[in-house]
């Protein structure tokens, strides 16, 4: 317990500085009419009413003395602030070097997290959770059972609490699978078996919309793990992410096929780690991505992301945010605009 301490007051810290840190470094989504935009200039230019005001006040003091008589308390009361003026979707792209894992937390205070990483990414990902002030995961998804997906999952069974824990109907006889298998028994996690469709939705946060689009039961991925990757793609007023673990050119095909109109997506976490047997054209221009983040570890073994993905992003003229060169990667996806948000690392 008290060993536990230290490290809750070390991600204090961290917290800290985060915070000050977490402002927009730009607006890369902006889907404001010019009304909403010269209205919210009008906002900008009249002083807080004066309830905000006071109430920003009343934080500012209620945290100064928390600070100086119950350090102990800095990680709650910094999250209150910190959720309330917080809008929208936080999403953090963590870097787990050659990998993934993906935080986000809902305008209610909602927690997710799609894919642990490799065996060594825990840290990274405790880090991000713990200046968030995270002890319980509402969802968890595992993608698919690859090393660099689910690597720390074991890890983070053990030590959040989770709501309901995610996974395609695809095994691995992996040690790293059974170990995390067994501990999802040992706690008793509430485990589902997901498969996509036009209708899939994951219950996460009422105001936010989690759907399901992959693996597609009854499909012939013929055992191709990353094509039965769980698709997701998350939707808050006018801006949606799409998360496609290492969905392959295939299961890109079969998405199109059946679910076209619902791939549009502002920002694309890019299949595979930027590998050419994803991110297809035609997967590309269904998904009109205005900004894409690729996962993925500096001077991996695998040479991703391969020269073809980034042609292909190049011409669609998309942003693109790499964790191998940014860390971890976060953003924010208000109701009409996606943030970069500064504080990376
Ligand atoms: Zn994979
Ligand atoms: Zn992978």
């Amino acid at each position: 317990m008290q060993k536990k301490k230290t490290a809750h007051n070390k991600a204090n810290e961290t917290k800290n500085a985060n915070v000050t840190a977490r402002a927009t470094e730009k607006v890369i989504v902006d889907k404001k009419t010019p009304e909403e935009k010269k209205e919210e200039t009008e906002r900008e230019e009249v002083p807080k009413s004066g309830k905000a005001k006071l109430i920003s006040i009343l934080s500012a003091v209620v945290l100064a003395l928390i600070l100086i008589f119950k350090p102990e308390l800095l990680l709650g009361a910094i999250n209150s602030v910190a959720t309330e003026s917080a809008d929208g979707v936080y999403a953090a792209f963590i870097d787990v070097g050659q990998g993934d894992s993906i935080f986000l937390r809902s305008p209610n205070g909602k927690t997710m997290l799609v894919d642990a990483g490799t065996p060594d990414s825990f840290e990274s990902i405790q880090n991000v959770l713990s200046e968030e002030g995270v002890t319980k995961l509402d969802v968890v998804v595992m993608t698919h059972p690859h090393s660099d997906h689910m690597g720390s999952m074991k890890r983070v069974i053990d030590n959040y609490d989770i709501g309901t824990f995610y996974m395609p109907d695809a095994v691995n006889t992996t040690s790293s699978f059974d170990r995390m298998l067994s501990a999802l028994e040992k706690k008793k996690v509430k485990t589902k078996v997901i498969w996509g469709s036009a209708k899939t939705t994951i219950n996460w946060d009422g105001d936010v919309e989690v759907r399901v689009l992959s693996p597609i039961k009854g499909a012939d991925y013929q055992d191709n793990l990353n094509d039965m990757s769980v698709v997701i793609k998350v939707t808050y007023g006018e801006t949606s992410l799409l998360l496609t673990g290492d969905a392959e050119s295939y299961a890109e095909e079969l998405m199109i096929a059946s679910e076209k109109e619902l791939l549009q997506a502002d920002v694309l976490k890019i299949g595979h780690h930027g590998s050419s047997t994803s991110s297809s054209q035609a997967f590309l221009d269904a998904v009109q991505p205005k900004a894409v983040v690729i996962s993925l570890g500096k001077n991996n073994d695998y040479g991703h992301p391969h020269r073809e993905t980034m042609q292909r992003l190049k011409k669609l003229g998309t942003e693109i945010y790499r964790t191998d060169e940014l860390g971890t990667v976060r953003m924010l996806f208000t109701e009409s605009e996606v943030r970069l948000l500064k504080g990376s690392k």
